[in-house]
């Protein structure tokens, strides 16, 4: 396996005004393409900083330098890795015209300063940039690479893939791909997950990852070549989802769970709604981070108070004194409520205790009454979710979504 060497080069990296995302998307990019990185570096826009961090990178197969193309005097990078190469700097004048052309159709003047960017290391060439002005350069000798990369993602993220990657293929350093498959896997411990794949025997690396959203992931990871480009998941992706449904584990593919609730809706040309006491408005937000969502999505009512319950969605007195506000009666009479307010198809009310006050011994602190409404169906779930604060109000937001998902199969 082929390794790299990213150098990332700017002050403002240095300063830490900007985070350098580009050095994260290269990495998961060459992972993708089978190359292992060896080294992650950055340097400030100076000479001998610059080239000291390639000095440091230098065993690596590709090495990878990604800012300070511009115009202006403080990008150096492209004289930076002519000196280290000690390769001169040839102005040409095509790629002069180029420039010159992106600038006439912007209408706009060429400032002078943009000419340096016309200059190639010695035998090297370049890689174009459909987006800015700073061409990229790819530099092949002895079997190693140099890659000089613009700074600005728009610009360097389409010249990775359109302009890198086949000067890669062609010359030997991606053979193969990495293939992967992941699994969601809700309500589920991460050390439960690892129970359940514990004699899985498929030539595959297996990985469980608990995440900050609620779910438990489980990736199956492949580094492969030729034939098995197409193949090499199908059997392993095959048993890893017998083990899930011979368990009754709920799993989606690696895709938003709002996404999903909303893209089923949609299919079954269905609407809903909320009524929200525990979640405070939490489980909307979720829902309408998804773009589209208004074509589905009819409202929510906040109703957190025993008044607004009453005086919004006509849960009656007589209800929460007996029962208390969070109960099975208390949140059928809020989706019933709801129902009369919004008529859509589906439904769906809550109520718990948060925490981390207010636990009782027989109503306790993650205890999560939901009511739904689907047609006329109604029906109501009990959990007790272990956790603070947030993550009891995560979790009760991703059962809403994982109940409709599997009503709606
Ligand atoms: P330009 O022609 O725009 O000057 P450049 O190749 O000289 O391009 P830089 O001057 O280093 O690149 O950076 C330009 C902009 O690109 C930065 O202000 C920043 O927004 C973005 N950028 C640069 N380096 C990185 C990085 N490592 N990660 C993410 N963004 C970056
Ligand atoms: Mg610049």
């Amino acid at each position: 396996m082929k390794t790299a060497g990213i150098i990332s080069v700017g002050t403002e990296i240095m300063f830490g005004k900007i985070d350098d995302t580009n050095s994260t998307y290269l990495s998961r990019w060459l992972k993708d393409c089978g190359i292992t990185v060896k080294f992650r570096v950055s340097a400030p826009d100076v000479i001998d900083e610059i080239t000291s961090a390639i000095k440091y990178v230098k065993d690596a197969d590709l090495i990878i330098l990604t800012g300070g193309l511009g115009p202006t005097s403080d990008d150096i990078t492209r004289e930076a890795l002519s000196k280290y190469l000690s390769k001169k700097l040839v102005f040409k004048e095509d790629e002069y015209q180029k420039i010159l052309n992106f600038f006439s159709r912007l209408n706009r003047p060429a400032p002078i300063s943009n000419r340096k960017q016309a200059e190639l290391i010695d035998g090297a060439e370049f890689l174009t940039n459909k987006n800015g002005t700073a061409p990229g350069m790819f530099f092949m000798e002895n079997d190693k690479i140099f890659v000089l990369l613009p700074g600005p993602p728009l610009e360097n993220q389409p010249m990775i893939k359109n302009g890198l990657f086949p000067k890669l293929k062609e010359n030997g350093f991606i053979q193969g791909n990495i293939l992967s498959k992941v699994y969601r896997l809700y309500n589920v411990g991460e050390s439960a997950a690892a129970d359940l794949f514990a004699s899985f025997d498929e030539d595959v690396e297996l990985g469980y990852y608990f995440t900050s959203g609620g779910w438990c992931e489980i990736h199956l990871t492949k580094y492969v070549t030729g034939e098995a480009q197409s193949t090499g998941l199908v059997s392993a992706s095959k048993k890893a989802e017998k083990i899930l449904n011979d368990a009754g584990i709920f799993f989606t593919e690696d895709k938003d769970i709002a996404q999903l609730v909303l893209e089923k809706l949609e299919q079954k040309k269905m609407t809903l709604s909320f009524a929200e006491s525990i979640t405070g408005g939490n489980l909307s937000g979720e829902f309408v981070k998804t773009p589209g969502v208004s074509k589905v999505f009819i409202g929510a009512v906040i109703s957190y108070s025993n008044e607004a319950k009453k005086d919004i969605l006509g849960v009656r007195q007589d209800s929460l004194d007996k029962h208390g506000a969070v109960s099975e009666e208390v949140v059928k009479e809020m989706v019933l409520g709801l129902k009369k307010l919004t008529g859509s198809d589906i439904g769906v009310s809550i109520s718990g205790v948060a925490g981390p006050d207010g636990g009782t011994k027989e109503k306790p602190v993650g205890l999560v009454y939901f009511g739904f409404l689907f047609g006329d169906e109604l029906y109501v779930k009990k959990e007790i979710i272990p956790g603070h604060r947030t993550r009891v109000m995560t979790r009760a937001i991703n059962m809403v979504f994982v109940e409709i998902l599997k009503r709606l199969k």
